[in-house]
C-alpha cells in the first residue's frame, strides 16, 4: 500500500473510532475533533455508511435555529467479536457485537487435558455459535482466546500452561486456518485485568488483577491510549522451599498455600474428609466451616498480595476467581495479613478490591483486545 493509501486508512480508522466513542455525533463535531477537512470527513463517512458500519439519524440540532442535523452512530450489529475462555473445567464461547453487547453465550464442561480433544471441542462450539447466529466470516472481526499460562501473544503460541500441562502449542494458527478469521491469544488474567481497568475510576492508572481458583493468575495493566500490560505467573513464586509439590513440578509455590486447591486440602484435612468444592460450599451454608484452616489460607493470600503491592505498588489490586465463593471465610484474615505485611508507606496507597465483574471481566477484556487488534482489518475491507 502506498503512502496515500496508508493515510486514507488511518483517517477512516480515526473517524470510525471517534464515532464509536462519541456517537451520536455530527460531521461538524468530527471535523473539530479530528482536525480533518470537511471534505475528508464527508468522504470517509460516506464510505462507512455504504459499508453499513455507521448509520445516521436526523435529530434536533442544539444550534442553527432549530435546524435538524444528522448524527452518526456505529451500527452495533454490523460486526462481531468472539471471546473464547478456556479453563481446565470449562470452555465458554461468547459472541459480542461492536457495542460489546453479548448476543450469544455458551459454556460447556471440559473433561480432559488432551489438547487435540479440546481443540476439536473449541472448533465444534465455535462453528455452532457462528452458524447459530447466522454470521458470515466477514462479519466476525476476530476471535480472542484466553487461557491460563505463559503465552507468546505475537506468535499466538501457548508456551507453557501448568494447568493443562501444555507446551509450545500454536493454537491461533490451528484455529485461524480452520475458520478463515483472525485469532489472537491472551493470558486469561491479563484479559481480566483489562476488563477491570475499563470499569475502574478514570484516575486508576495501574491495576493488578490476581485471579485465584485452582491456580493463581496475574495481570498487570496500565491506562493509556492503547491496551498495555503483562501477565505473570505469580502463583509460582516459591514461598516455602520445603513446601508441598506444585503443579509446575517444584515445591512450595504460593499456589500450594493460597489457591482454592490449598483451601480445599486444608479444610478436608481439619475435618478428616475428602469433600469436593461444591460439598464444602453446601456445608458452609448448613453448618459453617472450621475457622482455623480457612484463616490460614486467607493469611497466605494476604501475604502474597502484600508482596505484589510492595513490588508493583499498583493503585488497585483486584482479587477475583472462584475463591470469592469463600470470601466471607477468608476476607478478614486476608486483609489483616495484607496490612501487616505491606510496607507502611504503601498501606493507604494500594487499595484491595474483590471483583464484582467475575467472568465478564475476561470476556470484555478479550473483546477489547480483539477490537484493538483487528479493527484495522475491518476498516481495510471498507476501503477495498
Ligand atoms: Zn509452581
Amino acid at each position: 500500500m502506498g503512502n496515500a493509501g496508508y493515510i486514507k486508512r488511518i483517517n477512516v480508522l480515526t473517524i470510525f473510532e471517534m464515532i464509536h466513542k462519541r456517537g451520536p455525533i455530527s460531521r461538524k463535531e468530527l471535523v473539530e475533533l479530528t482536525q480533518y477537512s470537511g471534505a475528508t470527513v464527508t468522504n470517509h463517512v460516506k464510505r462507512l455508511l455504504a459499508a453499513g458500519l455507521v448509520s445516521e439519524s436526523k435529530e434536533d440540532g442544539s444550534t442553527g435555529g432549530g435546524r435538524k442535523q444528522s448524527l452518526l452512530s456505529v451500527v452495533p450489529n454490523s460486526a462481531y467479536m468472539v471471546a473464547v475462555g478456556l479453563s481446565p473445567q470449562r470452555l465458554s464461547i461468547v459472541l459480542l457485537n461492536l457495542a460489546r453487547e453479548i448476543t450469544a453465550k455458551k459454556t460447556v464442561q471440559v473433561t480432559t487435558k488432551d489438547y487435540r480433544v479440546i481443540l476439536e471441542q473449541i472448533q465444534r462450539e465455535l462453528e455452532e455459535t457462528l452458524t447459530g447466529a447466522q454470521l458470515t466470516r466477514q462479519q466476525v472481526m476476530g476471535i480472542g482466546v484466553a487461557v491460563p499460562g505463559i503465552i507468546d501473544q505475537k506468535k499466538g503460541i501457548i508456551e507453557y500452561s501448568p494447568s493443562f500441562g501444555w507446551m509450545s502449542l500454536p493454537i491461533t494458527e490451528m484455529l485461524s486456518e480452520r475458520f478463515g478469521i483472525p485469532v489472537l491469544l491472551e493470558n486469561e488474567a491479563l484479559a481480566s485485568a483489562f476488563g477491570h481497568l475499563e470499569k475502574a475510576p478514570r484516575d486508576t492508572e495501574h491495576l493488578v488483577y490476581v485471579g485465584i481458583d485452582e491456580r493463581i493468575g496475574c495481570g498487570m495493566v496500565f491506562r493509556g491510549d492503547q491496551l498495555y500490560g503483562r501477565a505473570g505467573e505469580l502463583g509460582h513464586i516459591v514461598v516455602d522451599r520445603d513446601g508441598l509439590e506444585c503443579s509446575c513440578g517444584r515445591r512450595g509455590c504460593w499456589e500450594t498455600v493460597a489457591s482454592e486447591k490449598a483451601l480445599l486440602a486444608a479444610v478436608n484435612s481439619a475435618l478428616g474428609t475428602e469433600l469436593s468444592r461444591e460439598d464444602l460450599l453446601a456445608l458452609s451454608r448448613e453448618k459453617g466451616l472450621p475457622v482455623e484452616p480457612l484463616e490460614k489460607v486467607g493469611c497466605s493470600i494476604g501475604m502474597g498480595l502484600a508482596d505484589v503491592a510492595n513490588i508493583l505498588s499498583p493503585d488497585v489490586l483486584v482479587v477475583g476467581g472462584g475463591i470469592l465463593d469463600f470470601r466471607a471465610h477468608i476476607e478478614y484474615a486476608l486483609r489483616e495479613s495484607f496490612f501487616q505485611n505491606v510496607l507502611p508507606a504503601l498501606r493507604n496507597r494500594v487499595t484491595i478490591e474483590f471483583s464484582k465483574l467475575n467472568d465478564s471481566a475476561c470476556v470484555q477484556g478479550l473483546a477489547a483486545v480483539v477490537y484493538e487488534r483487528f479493527l484495522d482489518r475491518l476498516i481495510a475491507e471498507v476501503l477495498e
